[in-house]
């Protein structure tokens, strides 16, 4: 970035201390700053998504899965519910069910028994039970790597396409769920509140080649500093980039205390995380509460 657009963002941001933990000052009005340019908020955007890379180098997709059917059950399971508690009601389901065939054929009150931790389990069964016999009947029993067949499964909308897609086939997609369009919204990158406008949004700001793991980033970022109700403000590297700063705690020191897994100390929610992941897995099912 250009040291023009740098100053154009540090104007509209909070003091550069805000993330490095030094005395507290009173939170920047974004309201009262002068409107942003296209260009600079472009600019704002692709710095963030660098400083988030550092941030999380380890960035991934946060439900277990070993190939692309179980990240197609996972991510449908992963509905009103946390990753973790999916992923910790995974394993026994894969267990008994390790294909599209096993799990096309499956009782449905067994089924609906194994899952239902996750929640809406009768919902969901009927999910797994339709989309397995469509890959069984229509797919040959592999899980298609296009959108236009994966949202015919049962269950199966664009934001779940998106996340097999891009995780378990390569093909770059911007997920929005909760997290990433209240993040988005907050940097000022769309005003969009539907999810297609603003995946529609957000692509346009990017290369495709950053969809994938600019999705985690800020997903990862949601969940262990921005968060809904009270963002650590304080303790967020990327505050004198954002125009929300001062939403949340600024105090540093009670900042830190909001930090969530690897960033608080705490687990993670994989059970399974990749190896270069720096926080704890997560415990199995019934060792701790979801
Ligand atoms: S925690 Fe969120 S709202 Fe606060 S400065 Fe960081 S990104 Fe902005």
């Amino acid at each position: 970035m250009g040291e023009q657009a740098l100053s154009e963002a540090s104007a509209k941001a909070p003091p550069a201390s805000a993330g490095k933990g030094s005395a507290k000052k009173p939170a920047a009005k974004p309201a009262a700053a002068r409107p942003e340019s296209r260009l600079a908020m472009v600019r704002r955007a692709r710095r963030i998504n660098r400083e988030l890379a550092e941030v999380y180098p380890y960035a991934h997709p946060e439900l277990d899965f070993r190939n692309p059917f179980e990240l197609l059950v996972a991510t449908v399971l992963s509905a009103q519910t946390t990753d973790l508690r999916v992923n910790q009601t995974t394993p026994a389901l894969f267990a008994a069910y390790p294909t599209p065939e096993d799990m096309a054929a499956a009782a449905p009150e067994h089924l609906e028994e194994l899952i239902r931790p996750t929640g809406f389990f009768r919902m969901k069964a009927r999910s797994l039970l339709g989309l397995s016999q469509a890959l069984r009947d229509g797919f040959g029993g592999e899980v298609p790597g296009r959108l236009e067949d994966l949202v015919t499964l049962p269950g199966v909308g664009r934001k779940t396409a998106n996340v097999v897609l891009g995780n378990a086939f390569g093909v770059p997609g911007i997920t929005v769920d909760t997290h990433f369009g209240r993040l988005v919204r907050r940097w000022k990158w769309t005003e969009q509140e539907d999810p297609e406008k603003v995946e529609a949004e957000i692509c346009a700001i990017f290369p495709k080649s950053e969809w994938t793991m600019l999705s985690h980033r800020v997903v990862f970022h949601g969940r262990r500093i921005c968060h809904a109700r009270k963002p650590a403000c304080g303790a967020c590297p990327i505050a004198p980039l954002c125009p929300a700063y001062g939403e949340g705690e600024t105090d540093p020191e009670k900042a830190r205390k909001l930090l969530k897994y690897e960033k608080g100390g705490q687990p993670g929610q994989r059970l399974s995380p990749p190896p270069d992941y720096p926080g704890l897995p997560a415990p199995p099912l019934g060792s701790a509460p979801a």
